[in-house]
Parts: C-alpha cells; sequence; structure tokens
C-alpha cells in the first residue's frame, strides 16, 4: 500500500485517519457541497494553469500502472517534454505532478493551487502562510529525487495572484464544468476522501473547437493571473522533516497503529471522520469509544477550544486525558483571562453554564435600553456575495468580492402593521454588480433609520465597495458618502448595528448552546415560543401542519431539473446557484434561471425575516 501525497497530508493532521482513510471509513467531506464546490474551483484553476502550458501532454491511463509506464515511456523517450498528472512511485510512496516539465537533464515541478496568494505581499510573509502548500511540493520533490536522482530539479507553486487583474470580460465563462466523471484515483484536494465518491469535475475550455482556439490561449497567457513561485529553498528546509514523517506513515500503514502515533485531543471536535450519531464506521467514535456519548459535553462550551492558550497548554486537551468530557466537568473558574478576569468570552461561558443548568433563557437588562436606542425605521439587511479564482469580469482579481443580492426588511414602527416591508435586489446581467448593488440598497433604505445586519459581514462588504469605487474609478458621491457613513472601521463609528453582538451581549437559551449564528438562535426563540407562529408577520414560515419546523426547512424545494429537491439553506449554497446562473452549463436557459432566481429570493428573504422574528421577540420580552 503506497502513500500519496493526499494520505500523507491527512496523516500529518493525525496518524489515526490515516488508517480509518486506507479503510474507506465515511467522512463529513463525502457529502459536503461547499467541499464539492472548491473541488470544482480547484480543476477550473488546473484547466487554466494546463492551458498556460500549450504543448503539455496529460498522462490519461486507465489504471495506476499504466500511468507510470506512460510517464517513464515519454521522458525517457524525449529530451524536453512538457506534463500533466506525471505518475511516479518510489519507495512506497505514488505521487501525481500536476505540470512537470523536462529540459534535458532538468526537471521543473509545479505544483497548481486554487489557494490565493499575493505576489506583492512580502515573500517571508506569502510563503509562511503557504506552508501547508509548500509541505506537498516537498513531498513530490523527495518522491521526483529518488526516481531520479541525476537530474536537477526544481520547485515551484503555481498559485492564482490576487496583485493581478484580469482584461477578459467574463472569464469565469470561458471554463465550464461539462459533465463530472468517475475519478479513477483518488481526488488530491480532498485531505479525506478515502474512496472516491465525487464525480470527478470535467472541466471544458468553451472555445476548444473554437478555430481561433490558439487566439483565445494567447490572450490567456497574456492575461496570466498566476503566479509562479520558486519554492526550491523551503524545499530543501523542509525535507528532512518531510521524510521523517513519510517513513512514520509509511511503517504505521505497513506494521499498523501504534497507540503513541495518536491521542484525542480538542481538534478531534472537527474531525471530518466525526458523524454525530451515526454508529457505523464512525471514526470519531472509535477513538472516543464510550466518550463519545457525553451529553452535553465540553464541546457544546463557547469558545471552549481557546481557553488556555496563554498558559502552557490548552484546558480541553487536559480534561480529555483525563477522561472528564462532559459539559458539567468545566470548572468555571478557568474562564479568567490572563488578567485574572472574567472577560467577554469568560462572561458569555459563564451565562451559558449558569443558564443551560437552569435549563431557562437569560435575557440581559441592558436589552431593553439597546432596543430602545434603535432609530425607527428599522431595515433587517443581508447580502449574498460571490468569490471565486477566476474572475467574472474584466479589471476583477481573483477572489475579488462580487456582491449580487440583498434582502432587505423595514419596520417602520414598534406597532408597525401591517407586516415589514420586503425589498430585495438580484443581480440577473452579465456585468461586475457591485456599484448597481450598492446604488439600489442606498436608494431604498436612504439615510434615516437603523440598518441591521447580522455579524459584521455586511459592513464588511459595503466597505469593500467603497475601495472599488477608486479601484474602478467609479464616480457618484451620494453613494461615496452614503458607503462612508453606513460602514464603521477602526476611525469611525457607522449606522450599522451588528444583532449577533447584541446576542452575545444580551440574550441566551440552552438549545443554542455555544453558537450565536442566526441559524441557532432562530430554531432555539421559534421553536419554544409558538405564540409567534401565529403572528400575521411570520405566518408564511409556520403552515399549520408543520407549525413547530424550523422556518429554513420551510423553504420550497424546487422539483427535479437538473437534481431533485434543490433548495438554497445556507450562503455557500446561494453562492454556487448565483454561479450557476451567470456561467453554468444551462445558464442560456431561461427556466433553469428562473428556478435559480426562485431560490436565491426566497432564500435571502427568509434569512432577514429570521432578524425580524429574532427582534420581534426580544421586544415583546422587553416592552
Ligand atoms: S477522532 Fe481525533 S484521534 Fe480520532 S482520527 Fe479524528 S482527530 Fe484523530
Amino acid at each position: 500500500m503506497a502513500l500519496s501525497k493526499s494520505d500523507f497530508k491527512i496523516a500529518t493532521s493525525c496518524s489515526k485517519k490515516l488508517i480509518y482513510k486506507k479503510l474507506s471509513y465515511d467522512t463529513l467531506n463525502d457529502e459536503n457541497e461547499y467541499m464539492e464546490m472548491l473541488v470544482q474551483g480547484g480543476h477550473i484553476v488546473s484547466k487554466y494553469a494546463q492551458l498556460t502550458y500549450p504543448n503539455g501532454i496529460e498522462i490519461k491511463s486507465d489504471t495506476i500502472k499504466d500511468a507510470l509506464e506512460e510517464t517513464r515511456r515519454l521522458i525517457d523517450q524525449n529530451q524536453n517534454i512538457t506534463l500533466f498528472e506525471a505518475t511516479f512511485l518510489s519507495n512506497e510512496k505514488i505521487i501525481r505532478i500536476d505540470i512537470l516539465e523536462k529540459k534535458d537533464k532538468l526537471l521543473n515541478l509545479i505544483e497548481v493551487k486554487s489557494k490565493s496568494h499575493d505576489s506583492e505581499d512580502d515573500n517571508y510573509n506569502a510563503k509562511r502562510k503557504l506552508k501547508e502548500y509548500i509541505e506537498d511540493v516537498v513531498f513530490q520533490t523527495m518522491v521526483l529525487r529518488e526516481v531520479y536522482p541525476n537530474y536537477e530539479i526544481h520547485s515551484y507553486l503555481l498559485l492564482p495572484d490576487k496583485s493581478k487583474r484580469t482584461t477578459i470580460e467574463g472569464l469565469a465563462g470561458w471554463f465550464r464544468v461539462n459533465t463530472m466523471i468517475d475519478e479513477k484515483f483518488e481526488i488530491e484536494e480532498l485531505p479525506a476522501q478515502s474512496t472516491v465518491k465525487f464525480k470527478k469535475p470535467l472541466v471544458e475550455f468553451k472555445f476548444e473547437n473554437d478555430p481561433n482556439r490558439d487566439e483565445y490561449i494567447d490572450n490567456l497567457q497574456k492575461d496570466s493571473l498566476l503566479t509562479l513561485m520558486p519554492v526550491d529553498e523551503e524545499v530543501e528546509n523542509m525535507m528532512n522533516e518531510i521524510q521523517q514523517r513519510s517513513d512514520i506513515f509509511i511503517d504505521i500503514l505497513n506494521n499498523g497503529i501504534k497507540p503513541e502515533h495518536y491521542s484525542i485531543i480538542k481538534n478531534c471536535k472537527n474531525c471530518e471522520f466525526n458523524l454525530g450519531a451515526e454508529k457505523e464506521k464512525n471514526g470519531f467514535r472509535e477513538c472516543w469509544q464510550e466518550l463519545s456519548d457525553t451529553e452535553p459535553n465540553i464541546f457544546d462550551l463557547y469558545c471552549g477550544g481557546a481557553i488556555g492558550h496563554y498558559k502552557s497548554g490548552w484546558y480541553f486537551d487536559e480534561l480529555i486525558s483525563q477522561g472528564k468530557v462532559s459539559f458539567w466537568d468545566i470548572d468555571t473558574d478557568r474562564f479568567r483571562n490572563r488578567k485574572g478576569e472574567f472577560g467577554s468570552r469568560g462572561q458569555r461561558q459563564l451565562i451559558q453554564v449558569q443558564y443551560t443548568k437552569s435549563n431557562s433563557e437569560w435575557i440581559s437588562s441592558e436589552l431593553s435600553a439597546i432596543l430602545n436606542d434603535l432609530k425607527y425605521p428599522l431595515h433587517f439587511i443581508d447580502f449574498e456575495t460571490y468569490k471565486g479564482a477566476i474572475p467574472h469580469h474584466k479589471g476583477m482579481r481573483p477572489y475579488e468580492l462580487v456582491a449580487f443580492q440583498w434582502s432587505c426588511h423595514t419596520v417602520n414602527s414598534p406597532e408597525s402593521e401591517p407586516e415589514p416591508v420586503h425589498s430585495e435586489w438580484l443581480n440577473l446581467d452579465n456585468v461586475f454588480p457591485n456599484f448597481l448593488f450598492a446604488e439600489a440598497l442606498m436608494n431604498e433604505i436612504g439615510t434615516t433609520g437603523t440598518p441591521l445586519m447580522w455579524t459584521s459581514f455586511e459592513n464588511t462588504v459595503l466597505r469593500d465597495i467603497l475601495g472599488q469605487m477608486d479601484i474602478y474609478d467609479y464616480s457618484n458621491d451620494n453613494l461615496k458618502e452614503w458607503l462612508i457613513n453606513i460602514t464603521s472601521d477602526k476611525d469611525r463609528e457607522g449606522r450599522f448595528v451588528d444583532m449577533n453582538k447584541i446576542t452575545l451581549d444580551c440574550y441566551f437559551h440552552p438549545d443554542m448552546k455555544g453558537k450565536t449564528s442566526i441559524k441557532s438562535v432562530l430554531p432555539a426563540i421559534w421553536k419554544n415560543n409558538s405564540y409567534l407562529h401565529s403572528v400575521f408577520w411570520f405566518k408564511k414560515y409556520a403552515p399549520d401542519s408543520t407549525d413547530n419546523l424550523n422556518p429554513y426547512d420551510t423553504l420550497e424545494p424546487i422539483e427535479g431539473f437538473l437534481e431533485s429537491d434543490e433548495v438554497i439553506k445556507v450562503g455557500t449554497d446561494a453562492m454556487r446557484a448565483y454561479h450557476d446562473l451567470m456561467f453554468g452549463p444551462l445558464s442560456g436557459n431561461s427556466q433553469r434561471k428562473e428556478q435559480l432566481k426562485k431560490l436565491l429570493l426566497q432564500y435571502c428573504e427568509l434569512d432577514t425575516m429570521a432578524m425580524v422574528i429574532i427582534w420581534k421577540y426580544w421586544i415583546d420580552k422587553c416592552m
């Protein structure tokens, strides 16, 4: 059994995971659509990279044995050649190199990553942020040196560069994930993908069969959004360490894992083999055994994993090593900060422990004053945005923000009747939408009242758009002034009020456990206060037979067009839907566009109505 790059990567995070991976245990990544989107993004960047090496030959063999033979044959028979997915096996280690250039006795190993990078960042900082990716390169270089000891080998990362801007309008539309094919090898981008559960995205270049294909490729090369980063020095520095780690992992594969190779620690909370209640082939349950059934447990505590950072060790690791993982094993005195005080985090943790014990809700006496300070009309606002490696529009950088949708519920007075006024905006045109997005919101809410958001995300988006006005030389003095007034930064206090901050300071329900996201607060309030279900404003989310459903579960799915029962329930779904709407295989199909539009609108509308529900409940309790 050979050690691959993704084996090495997963074993580095925990040796026990290597065993589960090789035994094909299920992982949380298997059904994770966001992860799938990342994989697709990675394949699109790979395709882009390959097109910038027009003479490259892809090794497309059905078996690893054939891929090894084909790679060897092409390298032996050609003095100069560029290969994609060149495959090598040496000393029980196997690699597939994204791009390999052979020039006589020189080999350039190029690892393509979709991770963003800013070439204007100073070199030390940039490389520090890329450490885990450089480890991948070291692993591959080590194998290549074993196979070709007499060659000069240089190693590189090839990455989307955030300091560059595309000159091509609609560049993202040049690449299309048309069909998904069964992958024969594991997908390297997913560390815990043991067996192949995703189909490999087959990325097509839109102009592949166009008579002017070469011209388009030429444009792509001139556009050059990727940066080649030499990492020879880092490879040298890390080689011994990576070699030692590889030897240990190969030993584990051959002789089994021993207790000294791993231990259960606080990081297990986010282990991809933690499948919750599922018992079959659940890696977390196997590692934690009877401790895995403890309810409530230490992981339910708000920011519990951060306790002890200023001491010699983490508090949760200490508890776990003693077999104390119950929520009630937690010593509240440990919530003190380095000054020995209960800071804002410690106070929140104390509230959680106290009110979980009494199984009751907590509302701070300050909530009433905070709500009274809000100036009407109240505008409950939510944004949906997109960021991708390959920019949508001319002038954009890789991973630059696209603000494509907002929803707003406006409550004009505390006694507001009839219902809050809903307004919304969704970009449907293939243009850079950010300034239109902000202008539409400005025209809707103007300069009166209090805009409310959940977390500081909306503030960050509008600040980004303010910065983009200068970069894109966009002239609208009213918009600029409005953006300055509504947003906060380190020097100024803007109009936005953050309901997540109000929750942290003033509200807790035991059903929320340690979470304060809107997706945790809404169900806690909705489920425990059934009178809200008959409030006229919210009737839509409480159909008679499903009164107690989480409102997000009442969103209407769209019956199968591409997939059955599509529904958008989280922000990353919205991101995918927007990209599909603009550049998906059916972006020209009006029926499909209508479906995606409906899904996006109903999701964003509920996000802002959820804020209204929470506010309404707080008002009812306080007034
Ligand atoms: S539960 Fe913990 S010890 Fe077990 S595989 Fe996951 S991270 Fe490793």
